[in-house]
């Protein structure tokens, strides 16, 4: 028989985080390890393999290529189509094509293990090379121009190949065959510090760290400031440099040993730790012997592992060091280098950089283990771009989801990829308003995608809803808490009916009012108020977010607590109170948080988000940690009208009446195992009444691990199937995904009429 006969040709393509990973390289030695014929070849963001052979090669190739335990890439699907082919010679990687595909572009990684010990090797061509990468690691979508990721779209088209390096390069033997960021001591970026570089630049940088003294160092997504956490007046210096900030420093530390010094780190939080994003982490601190100013009596330390050769450098010299992103409070990350070099200041004490672009900034990403599960923080490098899938339905529509104002992150939709963006802070500050639209400019482009449809919160001075609005498409607004739960049922591919617990500190309400302690029934794209917690009028509305004792104060007024008001404007505010001058009414569940955090004399001012419900929080895990008992403290549960309210008023009354002889932790643990309880009694009444029983968790309490992990406990107990969100943020991180959510299932829902 005519061997050309049974010679088989298909097309393949291959979905997944396979760009920029070495993933062609891979396809290229299997092929001819198997005999096959054909070509490989990006082709925007899915890999296109063109197989040429026997039926039985193709399929051991193929059995491999999906097998294969390949610790940098993800294969989402393949898709497979016989094809009549001219002939192939060989196996070639060839140029890189573009169609209509979602692009799926790369994070950026960290130093892989076998570059990380090439760096050790006296002998090796890139011994402490502060650059060193190959095609599992280094970074990817902050150097990335536009696609396909290839040498000369990215910034390190600025830096050409010495011949070693080009010989690597173009031998498919090599771990940097193909290596778009390939570089060496001779030929790529190299560090730079004043007028010194190379090796003389990193030593005077430890040199200065040493010696107590302030750096800018280049990073990936921007510049760091970096300072040892251990001298008080080191730490201070940084506050004043960074204009105040009051927020806790993360801390880098230089391997696992290192964090176990200071921190108590479980098996699931080593693992986030290692993971490729590399995520700040919140760990419980053991308290030991850094400055307080580092994390100001805070019980977490946000610890991570260098994920640059340069960090892994300065960590290694130095022993552990705040990395803290450059930039004012409020401000965007800096990421130029003319930027950096302006910023004067007495307590900046050098810049440690390098040459080569960051073409877009990406602050570090925050995480925490909750329920034995990871979850985010702050989504960003390590994460971004990668998107989210949902289920791919009939609909090719492109969905254009702006988020909220604070934590603000879009949300890019198209062919069941939804990619969140980086997070950008508080669209309030100008300059972040600037950046987030940049971004929006830049990242469509990117992947592609021209938005049909603009989705937005209900809030109609947001900034974000603004911008949609400007936007030459039709535009949706969601109810904030609504896109809070649609985010949960989007990870989860949950349609419905789910009751849906929002817990945050503000969102405009479908009535006007704010919202932030809502129990929503919802299905499809809609929803149905079904509880809250009971209104209070709140003086100063939503910008007084930070004055938690006068928050507190407008919570003892409507409990008929006046008496227990420790604050000299106490008449100021009543009387501002009952004659309705600049209130709003609030169901807000952070805003009680920051009430008893204040009553308890925890803490009164949230000097940035979340100070009084975090201390709150360490209130509650020193208590458990010690055997504290907690005080029993029960919400009074009344319905009004076919909607059930949750009335804090005996919390409050038994929260005063015993506050000077019952302990605090105590309390702050009694007041959280409250609040978990109404969350169940409500639960229970929804599913009796409507027999739901699915429950979806978000918003930005749901970052507290003791109010969660105990809320997870008790619906679980009673049969509740529980989700939370995995691959966003449960707060404003999330708005965003759930926003493209609910535009699809609309989508979805009109088309079906
Ligand atoms: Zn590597
Ligand atoms: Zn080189
Ligand atoms: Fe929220």
């Amino acid at each position: 028989m005519d061997k050309k006969q049974t010679e088989i040709t298909k097309r393949i393509k291959v979905f997944g985080m396979i760009q920029g990973v070495g993933f062609r390289p891979l396809v290229f030695r299997l092929a001819k390890k198997y005999g096959i014929k054909g070509t490989v070849r990006n082709m925007g963001g899915i890999v296109e393999i063109m197989v040429q052979a026997q039926e039985r090669s193709v399929a051991d190739f193929l059995k491999e290529l999906s097998g294969v335990e390949w610790e940098d890439y993800e294969i989402v699907h393949m898709q497979m189509e016989d094809v009549q082919e001219a002939e192939y010679g060989d196996f070639h990687i060839i140029k890189s094509g573009g169609d209509g595909e979602v692009s799926i572009i790369p994070p950026d990684l960290p130093v892989c293990r076998k570059c990380g010990k090439e760096l050790e090797e006296i002998t090796d061509r890139r011994f402490r090379n502060p650059f060193i990468s190959c095609t599992s690691c280094g970074p990817r979508y902050t150097i990335m121009e536009c696609l396909p990721y290839d040498r000369h779209t990215t910034s390190m088209k600025d830096f050409p190949m010495c011949s070693a390096c080009k010989e690597e390069y173009t031998d498919p033997e090599s771990r940097r065959f193909h290596a778009q960021t390939i570089s060496c001591n001779s030929c790529g970026p190299y560090a730079i510090l004043e007028k010194l570089t190379d090796r003389k630049a990193m030593e005077k940088a430890v040199e200065i760290l040493k010696a107590g003294g302030i750096l800018a160092v280049k990073g990936i997504g921007g510049y760091h400031f970096a300072c040892s956490p251990m001298g008080e007046e080191t730490v201070m210096n940084l506050r004043r440099l960074k204009g105040r900030e009051e927020k806790p420093f993360a801390v880098m530390f230089e391997n696992m040993e290192s964090v176990e010094e200071y921190c108590y780190v479980s098996k699931e939080e080593r693992q986030l730790l290692e993971s490729k994003a590399r995520p700040i982490v919140l760990l419980y601190t053991k308290g030991k012997s850094m400055a307080e100013a580092t994390n100001r009596g805070g019980i977490y330390c946000g610890a991570f592992l260098p994920y640059t050769a340069l960090q892994i450098l300065l960590t290694k010299a130095c022993g552990p060091l705040i990395m803290t992103s450059a930039n004012l409070s409020g401000k965007p990350i800096l990421k130029e280098d003319n930027k950096i070099q302006e910023f004067k200041s007495p307590y900046l004490n050098g810049i440690l950089y390098h040459k080569r672009r960051i073409i877009r900034s990406v602050d570090d990403s925050v995480a925490k283990v909750i329920d034995h599960k990871p979850q985010l923080i702050r989504r960003s490098r390590g994460y971004v771009p990668y998107p989210v899938f949902l289920p791919r339905g009939s609909k090719d529509v492109g969905i254009f989801a702006a988020g909220g104002d604070l934590k603000a992150a879009f949300c890019l939709y198209k062919k069941g990829s939804a990619v969140v963006s980086q997070y950008f802070g508080d669209l309030e500050e100008k300059a972040v308003l600037e950046e987030y639209k940049a971004s929006y400019a830049d990242l469509s482009r990117l992947l592609n995608i021209t938005p049909d449809l603009a989705v937005c919160d209900l809030h109609p001075n947001y900034h974000s809803t603004l911008y949609a609005k400007t936007l030459p498409v039709p535009v949706l607004s969601v109810q904030h808490h609504h896109a809070h739960i649609a985010s949960v049922m989007a990870e989860h591919d949950l349609k419905g009916p789910v009751i849906g617990v929002a817990f945050d500190g503000t969102g405009y309400g479908s009535d006007g009012n704010i919202w932030g302690g809502e129990f929503l029934v919802c299905e499809g794209p809609e929803f149905i108020r079904a509880a809250h917690l009971s209104y209070t009028p709140m003086l100063g509305g939503d910008s007084s977010m930070r004055d938690g004792k006068k928050t507190a104060a407008c919570f003892l007024l409507k409990a008929g607590l006046y008496g227990e008001i420790r604050d000299d404007r106490r008449d100021l505010i009543k009387a501002a109170v009952d004659n309705h001058i600049n209130t709003v009414l609030s169901s807000s569940m952070g805003r009680l948080f920051d009430a008893v955090a204040s009553i308890l004399a925890v803490c009164k001012e949230n000097r940035y988000e979340g100070e009084c419900a975090a201390m709150l929080e360490k209130e509650a895990v020193l208590a458990v940690r010690n055997h504290v008992k907690p005080k029993k403290l029960t919400f009074a549960i009344h319905q009004k009208c076919g909607i059930i309210e949750i009335d804090p008023k005996p919390v409050l009354q038994s929260i005063c009446r015993i506050k000077d002889t019952a302990g605090r932790g105590s309390l702050a643990l009694g007041f959280h195992y409250g609040v978990a309880g109404a969350v169940l009694e409500v639960c229970e009444i929804i599913r009796e009444k409507q027999m739901v029983n699915t429950v979806a968790l978000s918003g930005g309490v749901f970052q507290n691990t003791v109010l969660t992990e105990r809320v997870l406990k008790l619906l679980r107990k009673k049969g509740f199937m529980v989700y939370v969100n995995m691959a966003v943020p449960p707060n404003d991180g999330s708005v965003s995904l759930g926003q493209v959510f609910i535009g699809l299932m609309k989508q979805e829902a009109k088309r079906q009429r």
